[in-house]
């Protein structure tokens, strides 16, 4: 069990875990860990950077180390927040059920687990490995994100919606129409990301020329 995991201490924990790309991470993720921690009565809120995602052009996105180090930069003043390596540790593709099951194992199946995704990510949750079983054994905590609307979920479920709607939590969130893709293209176009995402991560890209090839536009 990594360092960086949060132990039992006598009772279950309950844990959200937030997976995504962040490539960089930003506000938008940030403020939505904090929401769901404050509302849903999280113990932590854990970040797992992808290592292979399954959905997204491997050659274009920045290095596993790179993510994982902005991730942690971010977490930094969040007592609450730590980040897991597992996923870019793990050689395979990284499927959320995977990572899901082997949290469970972690913790001997003491553990209360919601999956903390954007608005965006839901409405694609029929597109992911064994989707079925995930909304059996987790929670999902689905915050609101400008420009996707939850009502879809109905027509993408059909008669199954009111089902699935017991293990989909829906988040109010403050608009924030900010996306890693909305900061690498400033970054390429030389515009400022100050207050996009928090000091150390804006430090970090400049000081390793993150983003600024053609391949940030994407
Ligand atoms: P990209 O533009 O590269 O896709 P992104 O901003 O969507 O980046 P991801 O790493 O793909 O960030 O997303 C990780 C998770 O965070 C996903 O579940 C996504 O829906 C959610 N998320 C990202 N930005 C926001 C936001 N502004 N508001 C709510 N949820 C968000
Ligand atoms: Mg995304």
């Amino acid at each position: 069990m990594s360092f960086l995991l949060p132990k039992n201490s006598g009772r279950p924990l309950t844990l959200g875990i937030m997976g995504g790309t962040f490539d960089p991470v930003h506000i938008g993720h940030l403020v939505t860990a904090e929401e769901a921690r404050q509302q849903f009565g999280l113990d932590y809120v854990i970040f797992i950077p992808a290592g292979a995602p399954p959905h997204k052009d491997q050659k274009l996105i920045s290095s596993e180390e790179h993510r994982y180090i902005m991730t942690m930069l971010a977490v930094v003043d969040n007592p609450y927040f730590t980040v897991s390596r597992l996923e870019i540790d793990r050689k395979s593709p990284s499927y959320t059920i995977d990572t899901v099951r082997r949290f469970f194992q972690i913790y001997n199946n003491e553990l209360n687990l919601y999956f903390i995704t954007g608005a965006d990510a839901i409405l694609d949750i029929k597109t992911w490995k064994d989707y079925g079983e995930l909304l059996e054994i987790c929670s999902f905590i689905a915050a609101s994100r400008p420009g996707y609307s939850f009502n879809k979920l109905k027509s993408i479920f059909g008669p199954a919606f009111k089902k699935i709607t017991k293990k989909i939590h829906f988040l109010e969130i403050p608009a924030m129409s900010i996306s890693s893709t909305y900061i690498r293209r400033r970054i390429a176009k030389g515009k400022t990301i100050k207050y996009l995402t928090p000091e150390p991560v804006e430090q970090y890209i400049y000081k390793n020329r993150l983003y600024l090839g053609s391949g940030a536009i994407r």
